[in-house]
């Protein structure tokens, strides 16, 4: 895959043959630095300078983004905030929370368990 594939900014930005460390801004001629070669190379620098200095060419790879990203979503693929949202412990104050501890103190005491029940892998 060529870099050029990678990212929508590539539209908007040429690397000099002299100069791999710079990218050279198609609309105003600016060289950006690329923080590196290769793949420690970066786009944010020039995204960050088409977001600045060119809103309308910035605008577009906007659009064009979230284009993919809606073309890519499946209805059916679960979100991730959904997912960081069921793995997330309740909180010690959640009412489910409070409720538990409740539950397994009243076992305990009706039981006459240790309280080192709670550590047992069950
Ligand atoms: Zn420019």
């Amino acid at each position: 895959m060529s870099i050029k594939a990678r990212s929508k900014v590539w539209n908007y930005f040429d690397i000099p043959e002299d100069d791999q460390f710079v990218a050279v801004c198609n609309v105003c001629k600016s060289h950006i630095s690329r923080c590196g070669v290769g793949k420690k190379s970066s786009t944010s620098s020039l995204l960050k300078h088409l977001k600045f200095k060119h809103t309308e060419e910035y605008r577009k790879i906007q659009e064009q983004r979230q284009g993919e990203i809606s073309e890519n979503f499946k209805p059916n693929q679960r979100l991730i905030t959904n997912f960081i949202k069921k793995t997330k412990t309740w909180d010690i104050t959640d009412a489910r929370s409070i409720e538990m501890h409740k539950a397994i103190a009243e076992m305990i005491a009706l039981d006459n368990q240790p309280y080192t029940l709670v550590t047992d892998r069950g």
